[in-house]
This record gives C-alpha cells, structure tokens and sequence, in this order.
C-alpha cells in the first residue's frame, strides 16, 4: 500500500469510481473489501488514519453480544455468531477464541447465567468457539486467581473471540487494496458532487498537502462513524440527525491484577452495562461506560466519573485494588448509535446496523459492531449495486482471507500480529540488525516494525505507528510518549522528512498521548454514573 501512488490515481481524475466509500473505519474498510472483491472499480478516503476513530477504540471482543440475548435479539446474536466464527477463519493471527468467567455471588445468577450461556452456545452452532460450563468456587477461583473470593458461590465459564481492532482495520485496507481499491489516509471528503440532483462524487482534500479534488463515482457510501450526519449534510443541510453519540471507556492496567488467560465479566454494573476485564497484549483492559449526549470528535476525552466508575468496578470484583497510579493507559470510544427518536438512554439503542438513502442516492452506513462489519458490508454493497443500477454480483467476503491470515501457531509470538507479513518484518531486521532493537524497554515493539509500517502500511505520523499499527498508545501511554523520538526518526528516513518534521510530529504525538494518560481526563460534573 503505497499512499503516493494511491494519491496520483485519485487526483488523476482519470476514473470514475462505480464506488466510493468515505470513512476508513471498520465499516467504510468491510464495504470497500466487499465491493473490491466483488470487482467493481472502488476508492476509499479517510480523514485521518484508519480506524483513527472508533475502530480502534473498541472492547476488542468479537461476540454475539450477551447482552442482547438478555434484551431477547436472537436473531441479532445469531447472526453476530456467525461473524465471530467468519472473522476468526478469514483473520486467525488477529482473532481467537478467549475464555470468560461470569463469577456468581448467588445461586440464581448461577443458573440465569448458566442457561443464558447455554443458548449463547447453541446460537452459534457449528461456529461455536467452545462449550460453556458451571464452575465450582475453586474452579472459579483457578480461572480468575484475583477474583474477590467473599460470598463467591461459583462461576459460568463460556468462549468468545478477542481481537485487535486496529490492526484487523489495517489488513483490511491493506486487502482491499490487493483487490484493486484504492484506498488513501489523510484524505477528506469535504463536500459533494451533485449531478441532476443526485450525488456523483465527492471534493476531497489532501489533507497533508491542502491540495483539494474531485472524485467521481456512480455510487458514494458514506461510512464515517459518528461524523456521518456532517456528510449528510452535504447532501441535505437540514437532515435531522441519524446518529445518537455515547461514550465508551476502557482503563488498561498491568496484568497482575488479573493473572491467568481468562477474562472476567461482570453482567451487570450499576447502569445496566456489561463491564469486562480483559487479558489483551499482556495487559488487562477494563471497561466500559456508557455516556450519553457527548460530541462527535476525533479525539475524545475521558470523563474523570467514568474512570472512577471502571475503577470502582474493578476494586469490587479483584482482590489487589488498582488505583489511579496503576492505570497505564486510557481510550475512549464513540457509539455511533442510531437515533430511533428515543432520547436520554443510548443503552437502550440498536446496535443492530442501518442503511439509509437519501433522494440523491447517497447511502449512509451506520451503527452495528465490529464483529459483524463483514455483514453490514454485505447488505451496503447490494444496496450500492441497486442505486448504481449494477447487474448484482455474488458478495465474496465469507470466504475472503485477510492480508496475514495463517495459522498463528506458526509465527514467533512477538510479531503473531502480522501473520504471515511477521516474515517480512524479521527480514528487515536480518538485513540490519539495528532494526532488531526494541524501541522501549517497556514496551514489545522493535525498529523494523516501524520500518514494516511505513513501507506497507501506510503509517503516515508517529501516531500512526503508535496508537494503531503496534498498539503501544494503548499497552502504556508513558512508554509510548519516550519512544516517540526514535519512531520519529525511523519514520523521517523512510518518509524524506527533514528534523523540523521530527521535531514536530514528536510534540504533536505528546500532546495526544498526554490525553491518554488520567491527568489528561476531562472533569465534568454531575456525571450520571456512580459506584455500585
Ligand atoms: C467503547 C466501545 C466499545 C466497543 N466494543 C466493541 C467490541 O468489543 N466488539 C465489537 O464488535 N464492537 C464494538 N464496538 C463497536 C465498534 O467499535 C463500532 O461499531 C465500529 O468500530 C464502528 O466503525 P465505523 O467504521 O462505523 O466508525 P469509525 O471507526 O468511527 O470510522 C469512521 C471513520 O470515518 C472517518 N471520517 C469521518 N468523517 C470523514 C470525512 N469527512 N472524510 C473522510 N473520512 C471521514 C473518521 O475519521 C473515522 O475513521 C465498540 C464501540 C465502542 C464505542
């Protein structure tokens, strides 16, 4: 993926695309693999990087949604269980099957739990990850070393799939783009062409040179996540709004307050959300909230009374208490929920997907999940296929492999994130050995990696390689901000970067990340969340 040759095909304007995806997220990325795949002539833009936005904020967890078997959707869970299977066949070196452990403190949520799960397992079929079971206080115990022992009757053990979001974004551009589509970071939609009254591209903006364009397609999707009602608007200035914006935090903490290889669920925190605490990258990730009537924004903040309430949690249901000082790392994530005219109370919104056209034939994706970006790329492409009046062609997904996909088994555990591209990386360090070098004690990232991103992944900024391409951002923001410098550096050789770049992108990354870290949270009264 190189993005300067991607930029001299989309600036050309000697194409016009059959579609354009705006929004490089995990749905704007699954709707430009599908129709790629499917062979039309496709064009992504992304404003910033992929999955800059809530992409790579997620759980990480590739579920059916437990919580919605609660709410009664089957159909919405069965279908998100076929995803789960879909996603960690066609991605196995991103996508595995992870123990949870519901602990019960009374009988009766043994057996809601436990029956609950059941069927949880049934739904899933033949794609089912593992079969759930009763545990006995002790077997809890040995699954959750640090679970709070007082009162502890027993526990209900299921399986679901653990992910890494943003890296999963990446291999899907990355595939995309060995399908054909030309897919572009730092790329904006900034307006829409119309013709005859109805949507025939988009202006785009460069956003790392100013220079603006036009792009032309028989079909524009417009994928942008929480932002979509800003594209809407291009087409419609006074379109009432899709989308409802909540917040979602997750606190990471060292993994000793949870050893083992199981997660722990709590099924039900004081506002009715599901709360997890989860091994990820040799780390614990702990979350999350559900904070309504918030701004869509690239980069948000923290609720100081969010980070309480998970901290609060996480104190009540493990034995070493972590504090404010043990927290590593902070992210927040923004629900794009679609608006179904109830106000107040996002938890009670669909995460089921929606699709919208308006009467200049721009097509709007928004809502669903991670977990089933694959199906909601399905049905936005037929849709695509009716509005660019396309004779339909069968959808290819369910079997496509994602770029890396190989039996994770096979590759060293430090870079298993790359799949089979893991030899590549170790190449570069082969042919020069200061690329071998870590770039942090802390942290499990070497040289060549950020080499790796810059020449095949369209790393663009420190942040780019920092927060999505090796998750260090995430692992521990502190570490992330000292090794800003040398990732810098590696990235100005690969890039023809001069030191005023340098100098720059490292000042930029600190201020990001010193957003990550909890004095970087935002203090706001009257929160509506408070400890159990
Ligand atoms: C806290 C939290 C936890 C979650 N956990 C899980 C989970 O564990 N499992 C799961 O399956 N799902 C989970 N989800 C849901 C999942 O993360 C989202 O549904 C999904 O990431 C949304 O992807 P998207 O592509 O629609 O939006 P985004 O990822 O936000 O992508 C939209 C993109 O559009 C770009 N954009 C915006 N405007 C423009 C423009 N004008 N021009 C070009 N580009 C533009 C943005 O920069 C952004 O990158 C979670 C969500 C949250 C908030």
């Amino acid at each position: 993926m190189q993005r300067d040759s991607v930029l001299s095909r989309l600036r050309s304007g000697a194409e016009v695309f059959d579609i354009l995806v705006v929004g490089g997220g995990a749905s704007g990325l699954g709707a430009a693999l599908d129709a790629a795949s499917r062979g039309y002539r496709v064009a992504l833009i992304e404003q910033a990087d992929f999955a800059k936005g809530t992409s790579s904020r997620s759980t990480k967890l590739v579920h059916g949604g437990v919580r919605y078997l609660k709410q009664g959707d089957i159909s919405l869970v069965r279908s998100a269980l076929r995803e789960r299977g879909l996603m960690q066949r066609n991605a196995p070196h991103l996508v595995h099957p992870l123990a949870f452990v519901i602990p019960n403190y009374s009988r009766f949520d043994h057996w809601f739990y436990r029956i609950g799960m059941t069927v949880y397992d049934r739904l899933a079929g033949g794609l089912s990850l593992g079969r759930s079971e009763s545990l006995s206080r002790a077997e809890t115990i040995e699954h959750l070393p640090t679970v709070e022992p007082k009162g502890l009757a027993g526990g209900v053990l299921y399986y679901d799939g653990q992910f890494d979001d943003a890296r999963l974004a990446i291999n899907l551009a990355q595939t995309a783009a060995a399908q054909g589509a030309a897919v572009a970071n730092y790329c904006a939609c900034v307006g829409l062409i119309k013709e005859q009254g109805r949507v025939a591209g988009v202006l785009a903006r460069d956003v790392e040179s100013g220079a603006e364009f036009e792009l032309r397609a028989q079909v524009v999707i417009n994928a942008t996540g929480v932002f979509v009602d800003t594209v809407r608007r291009y087409d419609e200035p006074g379109a009432t709004p899709l989308v409802a914006v909540s917040q979602g935090v997750h606190v990471v903490l060292p993994r000793q307050f949870l050893p083992g290889t199981s997660a722990l669920m709590v099924p039900k925190t004081t506002d009715g959300r599901v709360l997890f605490a989860i091994p990820w990258h040799d780390r614990l990730v702990v979350g999350t909230t559900d904070t309504p009537g918030v701004q869509a924004e690239l980069e948000p903040r923290a609720q100081t009374a969010e980070i309480d309430f998970i901290l609060e949690h996480a104190q009540k249901y493990l034995t070493t208490d972590p504090t404010e000082n043990d927290v590593l790392s902070v992210f927040t994530g923004l629900r794009p929920l679609v608006s179904r005219g109830t106000k107040g109370n996002t938890a009670a919104l669909s995460r089921d997907h929606t699709i919208s056209i308006s009467s200049a034939q721009l097509i709007t994706l928004t809502g669903g999940k991670w977990t089933t970006y694959r199906r909601m790329a399905e049905d936005v492409i037929n849709q695509a296929e009716r509005v660019g009046g396309f004779t339909p062609r069968v959808c290819r997904t369910a079997e496509l492999r994602i770029q890396g996909a190989v039996d994770p088994a096979t590759i060293r555990s430090d870079l298993r994130i790359y799949g089979s591209d893991a030899a590549g990386v170790i190449a570069l360090g082969q042919k020069d050995p200061a690329l071998d070098q870590k770039l942090h004690p802390k942290l499990p990232f070497r040289h060549a990696e950020v080499v790796w991103h810059a020449r095949q992944e369209m790393a663009r900024t420190v942040e780019d390689v920092l927060a999505r391409r090796a998750r260090a951002l995430v692992l521990d923001a502190r570490a992330s901000i000292e090794a800003a410098p040398v990732v810098a550096r590696i990235l100005a050789r690969e890039l023809g970067r001069d030191q005023i770049w340098i100098e720059d992108q490292i000042r930029t990354y600190t201020t990001l990340a010193q957003g990550w870290l909890l004095g970087g949270a935002r203090k706001v009264p009257n929160q509506p969340e408070k400890s159990r």
